[in-house]
Parts: structure tokens; C-alpha cells; sequence
């Protein structure tokens, strides 16, 4: 057999994704334009995934404006996305007139190719966005979150590639987002989808555990037509295969990709240059870290779970947490582990081990979940969990979005004029808080990217302080010692100012309002330490979503009276007995911590 592979370069989204939490600028990216628009790629995929959120939350660039740039200096190359179905590029559920436009308005500002998943492999979230995709004549790609449990079996996946199919996909693209792919388990998966499904077949395998690009050799000899890969700077490791190993490896060969390799190693020398740009981003992780296959947790959800576990001072728990998961998962009837599923397994797990009792405290989004409202679940729920959670509240089994309104008209109408466009809308609807920060920031003409760390000299780090400045230190929580060192200091901006710190060796960041010069300490929370039965307080620091009380209210046993969100979950913090509210210490938007009395409720 002869074919010819196709090259798909991830170097503008996911490789830094990956390597450097999504921070590359534009800036970084259009030098080298030039030269990628002539190595006849497929595709590169250059937008979509957490790059949206991050040009808005961090880099304070226009998201929209990026695709335009890069449409206009690449223009002999399929632009391609990632889009979390009807999701988008958001954490929910978007009505359709929502999704509609903004498929229209990604492919009117340069999007070819999107490649739509949906985090259950529930195709009724893919449709709408298919057809839009279709509609505006376009490559939609129809895509199998891979992952492995009891349910997902080949024909399972055949299954679903079918269905995809039958709504009129172009090509099918299966995602390993975690690196849980196995050459031979490839091979078997590529070989039964090209016997069932005349498309194109895509592999995106995350080389984590080391394996990828075998998997990706096995899948080219199954059949398969397209590879992922990341210029080799930006390669590897939680990225993808290198493209210059990838074309060196099939040079010659009956599936020679064609591209030039001398062009493509001066590209690699300019991510590397570019890379040291970013190094306050990277992980510690940038090898190879085979736990996936061991645990099957991927690699961006350890570190979430390790950043949750030290908030609680309970790091040494993490092994409880990782034997908690898959029976969580198991509950919830296997899920993909990806946005916004692994945080939703995530962290009732942590809640599951720190409250030693399982589901004592249910996150809202695990209700939800448990009501249907993320999709169809891969496998059987577990019946006495959701009588648990949910009581006789109604589970739904049509398509989560058939039961939202059309919602365009009231976005466009909140965010007013500070919308000068229907993307600025748009961008509003995927974010509403940091998105209309941006638009406000934007109109005052205050917008302050967040601050890089100079570049360090020769694998050093940069300097903080002066001479005789402690930067280390060792502290204490909660009977826990932790290792701090400062690395670095941002500049001044807007009332904020970061600071870079390790701690046990893993980057944080932290940023602290300024008040004047003086640089205040985190939260200067002055609330008392819950004690009486009445107190009512949260397990978890966090902020605190919504009030649900005020004083002089009568409360039950159980009922909800604030709702807190720690690391994107909310939770429903209960009246621990019945009552009349004394006192309410919060207000939406507080910083609370763990053990402090945010209401006080009298028997
Ligand atoms: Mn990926």
C-alpha cells in the first residue's frame, strides 16, 4: 500500500498548550509565518482549545484579532481549530443560535477545519456544529475522545465514527488527549474504522507516556492518512511527535510526507529561541511520564489534583485520590477524561477522600452530570448515587442544548456597546466575566498583558532581589513543610502584580491587589474560625459564586445557603443545622479559606 501522509502542525495551539499553558503570542507567531506557509502542510492548527481563553484572560490579546492576522500572513495554509462541540470554547452548554454564529464567524474570520469533540462522545453534541461547519462550506472533522474503561470498546468507537459519518463529517480524528493510546490498540482501532468508514483517518496522540510516535507508525501502517505532530522545539513529552523525526522517519518510504526537512529544522530553531521566552510556564514535567498508563490519569489532571490536595495541606492523600478516580468514573458510568470531565471526576474525588466519606459533598456539576445535562453517559450510572444526588429531581435524555432558549439577543443585549462586533459578542458569550473585563479594559485603553520573566541566563533563573534578599524559605501548613522559592517578580500594572514562586519544586503564580506600594498579603481574610454548630463554613478555599441568604431567614438542616466554586467546580455549602440566620460574613466574589465562619445561623 501506498499513501502519501498528510501533516498536521500543532505548533500554534496545542504544542504550546501543552509545554507553556497556552501563553505563546502572536507576536512570536508571525516572524515565522512566512516560512510555515511554505512547507505545505496540510494544515496547522492554530486556534481553539484553551488558546481563546488564555489570549483573554492572560495575554489581553483579541482572540479574534490573532486569527486574522495569522489568515492574512498564512495564506496558502488550512487554518484548523479545536472546538469543544456545543460547548465551543466555554465550559457549557451554548444554545444553538449561539454555536451557529460562531462556527459562521470563526470560518469568515479564516478557520478551514474544525475538528469537534464532545467530552462523553455524545454525537447529539457535535450536531449542531457539524452542520453549521457544513453550512459554511468548510472541513468539519467528526472526533472520538479516546479513552479506555469497560464500555469503550472497538465497536463502540466504530459506533460513533459511523454516526459522525452519517451527519456528514469530512474526515474522523481520533484524539488521545492523555497519551493512553498503545501502538497495537491503534492499529486495531485505525484498521476496524477504515473497514467500516470510507474518510480520512487523523491520529492526535500526546507522547506523555512516550508512545506516540509508535502509535502513530502503526496507525499509518493501519491506514491512517493524517498525522499530529509539533515542530521538534515544541515537541515530545505532554506535546505531540516531533514533525522533523516524523518526515525523517518516512522519508523514502511509500508514506513520505513530501516536506522539506532542512526548511522545517529552521523553523525548530526559531521555537527554541521562542521557547526560552516562556520558561516561567514550563512544567517540571518535560520528559516522559509514563503514569497514565499505569493510573489513566492524564497528565494536566495530576497536576490540577497535586495544586488541590497542597490548598488542603493533604498532598500526602494524592495515591487515595488516584485509587478514588476510577471509581468515580465507574459511577458516573466511564467518561472521557477531558474538558470538562476530568475536572468533574477530579475533584469529587478529592472532595470523596478529604471528607472520609464518598459523595458526603456533591459537586453541582456532578448533579448535573447526574440529571444528563452534559450528554448521554458511555456506560450505566450508578442508580443509588444519582437517587443520592439528585433525589426525584428530573434526568433528561434528549440532547442537553433542546432545552435551552435561544440566547444570542440577550448576550448581544447584556454586553451592550461595549461589543463593537458580533465576535466581540461572542467572545462575551464564552466568557462572561473575563470576557467583558476585556471588552472594558479594551474601550479604557488599560489593557496589561500579564509580565514575562526575563529570559535567565544559561539555564539559571532570573534574579530576584539583591544581594542578601532571602528568596527561599521553608514553611509550614497545617503540620505540612513546604519548600518556597521566589523566582521572579512582575512588573507593576493595573493595581496587580504577580509574583513567580516553587514551591516543592512546582511553579506558582500569585497575584496580589497592590495598594499603594505596599503589597498586601493573599485574601487578608478577617473572619473568625468557625466553632459553634451553627458556623457554616467551606472544606475547600474558594470563592464564593452566590448568597443565597441574609439575615433573619429561616433555614433547614441541609439547605443550601451559599454556593462556592474552587477550582471551576461549585459546590453547595449546607446549614449544618436548622435555624434562623444571625450573621452573613460574604458576599459574591469573596475569597474564602477552609474552617472560616461565613455564616452564622442560631438554633
Ligand atoms: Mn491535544
Amino acid at each position: 500500500m501506498s499513501q502519501k501522509i498528510h501533516v498536521t502542525d500543532t505548533i500554534l495551539r496545542d504544542a504550546h498548550q501543552s509545554l507553556l499553558a497556552t501563553r505563546m503570542r502572536t507576536e512570536d507567531m508571525l516572524p515565522i509565518c512566512d516560512k510555515l506557509d511554505r512547507v505545505g502542510y496540510w494544515s496547522l492548527e492554530v486556534w481553539g482549545g484553551a488558546t481563546f481563553d488564555a489570549c483573554v484572560r492572560f495575554l489581553k490579546e483579541d482572540p479574534w484579532e490573532r486569527l486574522r492576522q495569522l489568515k492574512a500572513a498564512l495564506p496558502n495554509t488550512r487554518l484548523q481549530m479545536l472546538l469543544r462541540g456545543q460547548n465551543l470554547l466555554g465550559y457549557r452548554h451554548y444554545s444553538d443560535d449561539v454555536v451557529e454564529a460562531f462556527v459562521a464567524k470563526a470560518a469568515a474570520n479564516g478557520i478551514d477545519v474544525f475538528r469537534i469533540f464532545d467530552a462523553m462522545n455524545d454525537v447529539r453534541n457535535l450536531e449542531t456544529a457539524i452542520r453549521a461547519v457544513k453550512k459554511s462550506g468548510k472541513h468539519a472533522q467528526g472526533t472520538i475522545a479516546y479513552t479506555t474503561s469497560p464500555v469503550h470498546t472497538t465497536d463502540a468507537f466504530v459506533a460513533q465514527g459511523k454516526a459522525m459519518a452519517a451527519l456528514g463529517v469530512d474526515s474522523i480524528a481520533i484524539k488521545d488527549m492523555a497519551g493512553l493510546l498503545t501502538p497495537y490498540a491503534t492499529a486495531e482501532l485505525v484498521k476496524a474504522l477504515k473497514a467500516e468508514i470510507k474518510l480520512p483517518v487523523f491520529i492526535h496522540s500526546h507522547d506523555t507516556a512516550g508512545v506516540a510516535s509508535m502509535c502513530q507508525l502503526k496507525a499509518i501502517e493501519s491506514g491512517a492518512e493524517h498525522i499530529d505532530t509539533a515542530i521538534s522545539s515544541l515537541a515530545w513529552g505532554t506535546s505531540h511527535p516531533g514533525t522533523e523525526s516524523m518526515v525523517a522517519a518516512l522519508r523514502g518510504t511509500p508514506y513520505d510526507t513530501g516536506l522539506d526537512l532542512e526548511l522545517l529544522q529552521e523553523i525548530g530553531v526559531y521555537f527554541y529561541a521562542v521557547r526560552k521566552k516562556y520558561h516561567q510556564f514550563e512544567s517540571e514535567f518535560t520528559g516522559v511520564d509514563t503514569r497514565v498508563q499505569v493510573n489513566q490519569v492524564p497528565g494536566g489532571m495530576i497536576s490540577n489534583l497535586a495544586n488541590q490536595l497542597k490548598e488542603q495541606g493533604a498532598l500526602n492523600r494524592i495515591n487515595e485520590v488516584f485509587a478514588e478516580i476510577p471509581k468515580v468514573r465507574a459511577d458516573l458510568g466511564y467518561p472521557p477524561l477531558v474538558t470538562p470531565t476530568s475536572q468533574i471526576v477530579g475533584t469529587q474525588a478529592v472532595f470523596n477522600v478529604l471528607a472520609g466519606e464518598r459523595y458526603k459533598t456533591i459537586t453541582n456539576e456532578v448533579k448535573l452530570y447526574l440529571q444528563g445535562r452534559y450528554g448521554l453517559a458511555p456506560g450505566q450510572i450508578n442508580a443509588e448515587l444519582r437517587k443520592q444526588a439528585i433525589g426525584s429531581e428530573e434526568v433528561i435524555d434528549v440532547r442537553p442544548a433542546d432545552l435551552l432558549k435561544p440566547e444570542l439577543e440577550r448576550l448581544r443585549a447584556e454586553v451592550g456597546a461595549l461589543a463593537a462586533s458580533e465576535e466581540d459578542v461572542l467572545t462575551y458569550a464564552m466568557f462572561p466575566d473575563i470576557g467583558r473585563k476585556f471588552l472594558e479594559e479594551r474601550a479604557a485603553g488599560t489593557l496589561t498583558p500579564e509580565a514575562l520573566l526575563p529570559i535567565p541566563e544559561a539555564g539559571g533563573v532570573a534574579p530576584v532581589g539583591g544581594e542578601g534578599v532571602p528568596t527561599e524559605f521553608v514553611i509550614d501548613v497545617h503540620g505540612e513543610s513546604y519548600r518556597v522559592d521566589i523566582t521572579g517578580v512582575g512588573v507593576k500594572g493595573n493595581g496587580k502584580r504577580h509574583f513567580y514562586l516553587s514551591i516543592d519544586g512546582m511553579p506558582e503564580e500569585v497575584v496580589f491587589e497592590a495598594l499603594n506600594d505596599y503589597v498586601g498579603g493573599a485574601g487578608g481574610s478577617q473572619r473568625k474560625s468557625a466553632s459553634a454548630p451553627g458556623d457554616v463554613s467551606t472544606s475547600m478555599p474558594g470563592n464564593i459564586v452566590e448568597v443565597l441568604v441574609k439575615v433573619g431567614d429561616p433555614v433547614k438542616a441541609g439547605q443550601a445557603v451559599l454556593i462556592s466554586e474552587a477550582m471551576k467546580m461549585e459546590t453547595e455549602v449546607q446549614a449544618p443545622i436548622a435555624g434562623t440566620v444571625k450573621a452573613v460574613h460574604v458576599a459574591k466574589g469573596d475569597r474564602v479559606n477552609p474552617g472560616e465562619v461565613l455564616v452564622e445561623i442560631e438554633g
